[in-house]
């Protein structure tokens, strides 16, 4: 069939939800059988998110093909449980990039470059980009930000004129915005729905469904009334009321009629929905029994989205197991006194130490490792949290007292971590770190090889510095295993230690591939190793 094209726009505020909206509507039309892909818009300046301070931001997600890109994409890969690719992410200043290198290349003979048309064709460019990737029945297409930015405004244009180019019946549009609740009159409020509408109108575009994010039900009245504001039939008014977890949402959207009436309205013949899968997920979530307590150390703990995939693979984790994930979130600079670790890290039944930069609070880190180390309690470092097991154990073990990364300490004798000849090379931050899916091969025998049951596995990298191949044999030596190497540049990825419940450092992040159906085997195994953990201790 022909590829349907359908645009999320968000209004009123940010933050509602749009990116779960799309995911949720991705997985609907996936469960009907249609192929689907998700790309994302994003109008800063930034070329990606990359070097982005995670505060601001929020994680960067990474995807197969080395892409760094919003922290959507990672939604959008657990709900329709497909591998995207770098040119699902767009942002405005790749846009404005792409249009000045091709003046400066001497591409537009002449003409004076402007908003309209050069930046909107190259908008409706990368929409097409993503299909060159792979050919799809649905791109859903995600515009970033909120109706009535200045930012927003080349893009909103560029899918106005969209409809025109592929025709109006291949192009759908749907406006997510808010509808607050007013506890003291006890009341819903349209009319920030009705204003947003009304400026998505005034570019041109008129919404073909709403989704009304809200805390309360929306009553039948309420539909009618924006119905008649806005312009749009009662059962294109799709109700998106708060959950208690993001995996309801398909559920609950699709008891709204959500993705029955994106097929009406895109002429599609009716095909059957198969969402067994996808109860059967959302019934473990309802029924989990018990919790594991997991403390995660790291310096981005006040904006929890830097760590989302982190936390989303934990609980895919947890409903494998049937068990809650009670999260302790600690401050790595709050472990710098070694004898703060003891108090904070007593009651835990495992430790992650998840990816970052720079050197404030790494000495909580490496503290922190020590004590479950020492403890014998589960423990998974992830990238920097790899990193920080092995100056530990350099430092505690080899007594190699000023073992570090060369991050840290530029002049350490020690560099158990260090940069890679090529990495050496790079003046350059933006996009140049080593990125994207490497394999690695796997030890037999070993705590990683039993978590995946095989040899040969893929995951997706983000990092400059790598275990320094120096100091390999005598880690070994004094029982810290090499479980998984990246034979082409014979480069550590995995580092385990044998006499202990269970302790595993990756030098990549496996978060990125843990999907709600089926957690992640580090993940999976780290959380079976807590639950014994925290079982024993009773
Ligand atoms: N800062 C470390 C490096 O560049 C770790 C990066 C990470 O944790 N993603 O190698």
């Amino acid at each position: 069939m022909e590829t349907k094209f359908i645009f999320v726009t968000g209004g009123v505020l940010s933050s509602l939800g749009k990116g779960i909206c799309a995911a949720s509507l991705g997985r609907l039309l996936k469960s009907r059988g249609f192929s689907v892909t998700i790309q994302k818009f994003d109008p800063y300046i930034n070329i990606d998110p990359g070097t982005m301070n995670p505060f601001q931001h929020g994680e960067v997600f990474v995807t197969d093909d080395g892409g760094e890109t919003d922290l959507d994409l990672g939604h959008y890969e657990r709900f329709i449980d497909e591998n995207l690719s770098k040119y699902n992410n767009f942002t405005s200043g790749q846009i404005y990039k792409n249009v000045i290198d091709n003046e400066r290349k001497g591409l537009f003979l002449g003409e004076t470059i402007q908003v309209i048309p050069h930046v909107t064709d190259e908008i409706k460019n990368c929409v097409k980009r993503t299909l060159q990737n792979k050919k799809v029945d649905m791109l859903i297409t995600e515009i970033g930000g909120t109706v009535g930015d200045i930012e927003s405004l080349p893009f909103l244009e560029a899918i106005r004129q969209f409809k025109k180019d592929v025709g109006k019946e291949n192009v759908l549009y749907i406006h997510v915005t808010y509808v607050p609740y007013l506890k003291t009159s006890e009341e819903l409020k349209t009319k920030p729905t009705q204003h947003s509408v009304k400026e998505l109108r005034s570019i041109g575009i008129q919404p073909d469904i709403i989704v009304c994010r809200s805390e309360i039900k929306l009553k039948e009245d309420l539909k009618s009334k924006i119905s008649l504001f806005c312009d749009i039939e009662k059962e294109a008014i799709i109700d998106a009321v708060d959950v208690n977890h993001i995996y309801q949402v398909p559920l609950n959207l699709y008891e709204e009629g959500f993705d029955s009436i994106v097929m009406y309205k895109l002429n599609l013949k009716y095909r059957p929905i198969d969402l067994r899968d996808w109860h059967e997920l959302v019934n473990k979530i309802n029924n989990l029994n018990g919790y594991v307590k997991i403390a995660i150390v790291g310096k981005y703990i006040n904006l929890k989205d830097s760590y989302i995939s982190i936390i989303e693979a934990l609980n895919h984790a947890g409903y494998f197991w049937g068990k809650f994930i009670n999260i302790k979130w600690i401050n790595s600079e709050q472990l710098e006194i070694d004898s703060n670790c003891s108090k904070e890290l007593s009651d835990i039944d495992g430790l992650l130490i998840p990816g970052g930069f720079g050197i404030r609070g790494i000495e909580g880190k490496v503290n922190a490792i020590k004590y479950v180390r020492e403890n014998n309690i589960p423990f998974l470092g992830i990238c920097l949290g790899m990193q920080c097991a092995v100056i530990e154990f350099a430092r505690n073990v080899l007594n190699l007292s000023d073992a570090n990364s060369s991050e840290f300490d530029k002049n350490t004798k020690n560099a158990v971590i260090d940069l890679l000849y090529d990495q050496k090379q790079i003046d350059k931050l933006g996009g140049t770190m080593r990125l994207g899916s490497y394999p690695c091969t796997l030890k037999k025998g070993t705590k990683a090889f039993s978590a995946y049951m095989k040899t040969s596995i893929n995951e997706r990298h983000r990092h400059r510095y790598e275990l320094n191949n120096v100091y390999r044999e005598i880690i070994e030596n004094a029982g810290m295993i090499i479980s998984g190497v990246y034979q082409e540049k014979n480069l550590a990825e995995i580092v385990e230690i044998n006499n202990h419940n269970w302790f595993i450092g990756v030098q990549f992040h496996p978060e990125f591939k843990s999907r709600p159906e089926r957690p992640h085997p580090l993940f999976r195994e780290f959380i079976n190793a807590a639950i014994r953990y925290s079982q024993n201790k009773d």
